[in-house]
């Protein structure tokens, strides 16, 4: 997942004026603002956050200096009597509010990664704050009038496609709106930042009330003793001596339901998971989203369109919600079938084992692990010794990147963190000049949010002179004391995609931040990671960083040869539920009538059925209540662009195969394509000139083995 958490929301002028008022007034905010690390640029090594000088409390008087600054930036383009050129208008706007981008570029990880009530109440404050600020800006018709009056025959290349950037901002904000309808288009996106908020903070909430306490050992047979340790002092932390609590993880499916063995408790973790966010208590979320569907709906509408997806993708590859759905849909029909077949190969072990029972969404991992076992003979658990956090790190990622691109890390001790977990790299290219810093935090925390995810805290840009400084967030399980951490092949597998995302960010070679690396559409950006993510089953890349971490021996053949194979293994699953998640987004943002809503779980259900995707042995992979993507983060009628970047990939995958593999060769042309233009050029030219053809479904198909 790629974070996005600069799209700009924010500021009532009353409210702003009252905050800016009481901060004026406030002599000791004054005097602060001279030492706040986040007002002042950092003087660490490429403006890295100075995180040991950061404190909470830092965070309000650099917002209100921010806008304070940003607010007489705007203020000039738009009262500037010179007539428009590229540089008094696109670049004025492109390079202002400095001061407030990096307090938020930081502050948002933060709350992402290791949030308190402190960070959470200020979030909560200034969601809607940041959401008028942005309204503020981009319905600014002056701005608006001065881009729209450039000569565009004297610009080219960069400039050009950043003038194009900003006239879409401007026109998907609504600043052609008459002056009426922009107050309600302001008003929506006000509650629309809230109930985000809202909903964000809620279903943390609800995750952590969630974790399923059991009460006796016997229950959770087939967890591992470490797995049953942890269990044990969580409940304790939780002030449940005695008992064993096991927590959440944002999907529907839980990673234990393939080990536990009591069908009883599989079954409550299932529920406990699936049912989080809908109990009917002050962490339900169903209102939150009923309210947010309907004003997306209305905002789009405001803006003369259908509905909020037409609205959406206007500026991404898919462009219309009607060729998105289209391929969902297409890919539908082969994944239900093939899951189907899944289906029935599981159910026949569960005859086999006179399990009288019909399976059900908690079996299937359970029955699909031995289903894998039986077939390939391949045992999750016989892999992960193989698989130690700091080898899959520098042995295979490091490795692969360098082999393909020729870059080289250096680990770094000396940059300040915020959290001791956290480390730190440097990243070299390949003529040995300095290219990038790079963080890592791996573990899962009750302050963090579910899922891994790429940002920046510094974005690159030459203009600036600005290199970038990039975070990968993961929710690695941490160890016990003096344990390696062993990782899954699905969490080898995250490390890649989330380093290809990396590669997008630290390969960036733009002028303007806004075009620059991984500022790219939704249904693109992950195009890049799963690239990368074959790079994790190369042979020669497994066999560097597959080491036992006892016997010190390189993973043996058979046990790849399985793993490859496996890997094939459950794919009609995998794919379902994904389409699935997609088509409840897709569903959800495509409604064009208010009366056409229903409540939510009614509103999922028919929108499965009307698509194909309801399976009830397959559940979506989030389901609606719990689906943060959409109603917290960025992916609302965005979730399909998995689907759409997973196919461009495995178009591409098959011209890089067909071309010799994942050499130097191949990776310095990927560089050249795809991972160094950022938003700067046509990416669908982009994809076209490298793959040599429009992107085709059947590559998908083929590759996934329907
Ligand atoms: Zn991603």
């Amino acid at each position: 997942m790629k974070n996005s958490f600069t799209t700009y929301p924010a500021i009532c002028l009353v409210l702003v004026n009252t905050l800016l008022f009481s901060c004026t007034s406030n002599t000791k905010e004054k005097v602060d603002n001279i030492e706040n690390p986040l007002v002042q640029k950092s003087t660490l090594q490429y403006q890295a956050p100075q995180f040991d000088k950061i404190k909470d409390e830092d965070f309000v008087p650099a917002f209100i200096e921010g806008l304070k600054i940003h607010d007489t930036e705007i203020e000039a383009i738009t009262n500037n009597t010179e007539s428009p050129t590229f540089e008094n208008t696109v670049l004025a706007l492109e390079i202002s509010g400095e001061v407030l981008g990096r307090a938020k570029n930081v502050f948002y990880n933060l709350t992402g990664s290791s949030t308190n009530p402190t960070l959470q109440a200020i979030e909560k404050e200034y969601a809607p704050i940041f959401s008028a600020h942005s309204d503020k800006i981009y319905l600014n018709s002056e701005i608006y009038n001065r881009i729209k009056a450039l000569d565009f025959s004297t610009l080219e290349g960069e400039k050009l496609k950043l003038v194009d950037y900003y006239l879409k901002r401007f026109e998907m904000a609504g600043a052609s709106l008459s002056i009426e309808d922009k107050a309600k288009m302001m008003e929506i996106n006000k509650k629309l930042s809230m109930l985000s908020t809202e909903f964000n903070s809620r279903l943390l909430k609800a995750r952590k009330e969630a974790a399923l306490l059991v009460d006796t050992v016997d229950a959770l047979d087939g967890l591992s003793a470490d797995e049953i340790e942890r269990a044990k002092l969580k409940a304790e932390e939780a002030g449940h001596e005695g008992k064993y609590l096991l927590g959440l993880s944002n999907t529907t499916q839980q990673p234990l339901l393939a080990v536990l063995k009591n069908r009883e408790t599989r079954k409550k973790l299932f529920e406990a998971s699936f049912t989080r966010a809908e109990k009917n208590n002050d962490a339900d979320t169903r209102k939150v989203i009923e309210e947010t569907a309907l004003l997306r709906m209305q905002k789009a509408q405001l803006m003369g369109k259908k509905n909020y997806a037409e609205w959406k993708l206007q500026n991404q590859m898919a462009k219309t919600p009607e060729r998105a759905l289209n391929l969902l849909s297409e890919l539908g029909k082969a994944s239900v079938a093939q899951a189907k077949k899944e289906a029935a190969n599981i159910q026949s072990i569960i005859d086999a084992q006179n399990g009288g029972f019909k399976l059900e969404p908690w079996d299937w991992n359970f029955y699909a692990e031995q289903v894998k076992k039986e077939k390939y003979d391949l045992d999750q658990k016989e892999l992960e010794p193989y698989f130690e956090l700091n080898s899959v790190l520098e042995n295979g990622v490091f490795y692969a990147a360098e082999r393909m691109y020729g870059i080289t890390f250096k680990k770094r001790t000396d940059l300040p963190v915020y959290n001791p977990d956290v480390v730190t790299y440097e990243v070299f290219d390949k003529d040995g000049s300095s290219l990038a810093l790079y963080y890592l935090d791996f573990y899962t925390r009750d302050t963090k949010k579910g899922g891994a995810w790429m940002n920046n805290f510094v974005n690159q840009s030459h203009y600036l002179k600005q290199k970038p400084v990039i975070v990968n967030v993961f929710n690695y399980i941490k160890p016990t004391e003096g344990n390696p951490s062993l990782i899954s092949f699905d969490n080898v597998n995250t490390m890649f995609h989330e380093f290809g995302h990396t590669l997008h960010g630290l390969f960036a070679n733009q002028q303007y931040v806004s075009l620059s690396g991984t500022s790219v559409p939704r249904d693109y950006v992950e195009f890049p990671s799963q690239i990368n993510e074959h790079a994790a089953l190369e042979p020669d890349v497994l066999k560097n960083y597959a080491i036992h971490y006892e016997t010190k021996e390189t993973i043996p053949q058979a046990l790849i040869d399985k793993l490859m194979k496996a890997e094939m293994f459950n794919k009609g699953y995998d794919v379902t539920e994904l389409l699935a998640a997609s088509v409840i987004d897709m569903m959800w943002h495509t409604v064009e009538n208010e009366s056409d809503f229903k409540s939510v779980l009614e509103f999922e259900k028919e929108a499965l059925a009307k698509n194909g995707l309801l399976v009830s042995e397959v559940p979506s992979r989030y389901h609606t209540p719990y689906f943060a993507h959409v109603w917290g983060g960025g992916y609302s009628a965005g979730y399909y662009a998995y689907t759409w970047s997973k196919t461009l990939d495995y178009n591409t995958y098959d011209w890089i195969k067909q071309n010799g593999g994942m050499n130097r060769e191949n990776g310095e042309r990927f560089r050249k394509y795809i991972l160094s233009v950022g938003n700067s050029v046509d990416l669908n030219k982009a994809f076209t000139d490298f793959v040599g053809h429009d992107m085709e479904v059947d590559a998908y198909i083929n590759n996934v083995g329907f």
